[in-house]
């Protein structure tokens, strides 16, 4: 391997350990946080409103029920009086159990509507509660939508600094033998990222290791083409 096809190696190491940074900060942009934060407080706000909708729905079911129960006590109260203004019932004693029959109704009737009273009361701080919900939903769609919008922005800005510094490593890894790069691209995937580094003095730039002198004296006498491996990190070593 000749001394320049090494050191477009470390060009090649450079571009990668880039590319590497570049994706971390990607995946930890502050854009990605605000995102999941927004994401979790809609979805409590969504399941409070949920909650807040079922207590409503409730009350209002009950409500109706009520109405309908009231009503059809309204309705047997008028036939009985109807029936009593008929003239058709004569009986003084018919008429007198048919009145208490009516008022035993209106005072079932009365009861059932108080009840219904309480409960339209009761509906008004939930009904309140269901506008305000609905109010910071729609606020926090909003909200979520920009947070989304921004952070596709700063993903676009790294996407286009990742894509110049591919192209880079790309042109270099082209015109390097495939077999070198091979053997880079399997030393860079055990090495944390390291597939090539700098043999400084004793030291491997890789790992900041420090290397035997005799094995550094041997690399450095080897003929130009043998390659070298940094025993600690197992990158390839360039003199
Ligand atoms: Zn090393």
């Amino acid at each position: 391997m000749s001394e320049a096809g090494l050191d477009a190696l470390l060009t090649l190491q450079e571009h990668d350990a880039a590319l590497d940074r570049l994706q971390h900060r990607r995946d930890t942009l502050p854009e990605r946080d605000a995102v999941a934060r927004n994401e979790a407080t809609a979805a409590d706000v969504a399941m409070r409103f949920r909650s807040v909708a079922a207590r409503r729905d409730e009350l209002s079911n009950e409500e109706r029920r009520l109405g309908d129960e009231a009503s059809s006590l309204r309705e047997k109260a008028s036939e009985v009086e109807a029936k009593m203004y008929s003239g058709s019932v004569s009986s003084p004693r018919e008429l007198q159990a048919m009145q208490a029959d009516v008022d035993q109704l209106r005072r079932h009737e009365q009861a059932i509507e108080s009840r219904e009273l309480e409960l339209i009361e009761a509906l008004e701080p939930v009904d309140r509660q269901i506008a305000e919900l609905d109010a910071e939903r729609a606020a926090l769609a909003t909200a979520l939508h920009d947070a989304r919008s921004v952070l596709e922005q700063a993903e676009a800005a790294i996407d286009d600094e990742m894509a110049g510094e591919r192209k880079a490593r790309d042109d270099i890894a082209g015109d390097l033998e495939s077999s070198l790069v091979t053997e880079y691209e399997r030393r860079r995937a055990r090495a944390q990222g390291v597939g090539a580094a700098r043999l400084v003095g004793n030291t491997c730039q890789g790992c900041h290791l420090t290397i035997p002198s005799t094995e550094v004296e041997r690399i450095r006498r080897a003929p130009e083409g043998t390659l070298a491996f940094c025993d600690n990190c197992g990158c390839i070593l360039v003199p």
